[in-house]
């Protein structure tokens, strides 16, 4: 499989970064792997358009092309990121703003959207409310899975979620990245 890696978290030491790390070393080695750390990239999530640059030059905006050739050519995709303020990081946010964009990922219809793109997604999430709290919350992963990757094609997407992240003990948190670990492992 051709899979893409994005992640979003400003710190190279945190716990989103050791996820990271140890679900692309665990990817069977058979795979095709891209990976984009968002803050490390220095991505800018500010998307503008006006009349000059139109909203519809975005899906052959120069800037954003390697990102287009990146999500054209996975058929796997893996998200990990933070839970703040209830949603995906900023960052992250942008990037979906910039690179997903009409004309590309996706077309509008009478009725919604038409999805131009194809694959799989497995979205890791890291936060410190109790799992049975996101089950009735709008967020938490959610949005990035129905509205925005399947709304542009991506059907089959998965969330694993560490709950309670800070505040759980340090066994129960490897024992949370263990069962991400052996997931990566069956990709
Ligand atoms: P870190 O802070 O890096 O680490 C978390 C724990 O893991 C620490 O105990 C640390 O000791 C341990 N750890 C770190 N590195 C390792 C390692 N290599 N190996 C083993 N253990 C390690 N939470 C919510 O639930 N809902 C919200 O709406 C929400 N909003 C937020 C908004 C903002 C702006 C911020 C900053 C946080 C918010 N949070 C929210 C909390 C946030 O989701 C957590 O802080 C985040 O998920 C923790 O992930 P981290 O990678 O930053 O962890």
């Amino acid at each position: 499989m051709n899979i893409l890696m994005i992640t979003a978290h400003p710190n190279p030491q945190s716990f989103n970064a050791h996820i990271f790390k140890q679900v692309r070393e665990n990817l069977d080695k058979s795979h095709n792997l891209e990976v984009l750390d968002l803050y490390a990239e220095g991505f800018n999530p500010v998307l503008h358009f006006d009349n000059s640059h139109r909203r519809r030059d975005l899906a052959s905006d120069p800037e954003t092309a390697k990102y287009r050739d990146l999500v054209t050519w996975a058929d796997q995709f893996i998200f990990i990121f933070p839970i703040w303020w209830s949603g995906m990081p900023a960052v992250l946010k942008g990037f979906m703003d910039r690179v997903f964009v009409a004309g590309f990922a996706y077309h509008n219809t009478k009725t919604g959207l038409k999805g131009h793109l194809n694959g799989k997604a497995w979205i890791i999430t890291t936060h410190n409310t109790p799992a049975f709290i996101t089950l009735f919350a709008q967020d938490y992963g959610k949005v990035l899975k129905n509205q925005i990757l399947k709304a542009c094609g991506i059907s089959s997407v998965t969330i694993s979620q560490i709950t309670g992240v800070e505040k759980i003990s340090d066994q129960k948190r490897q024992k949370a990245l263990d069962k991400i670990v052996q997931k990566a492992k069956n990709l």
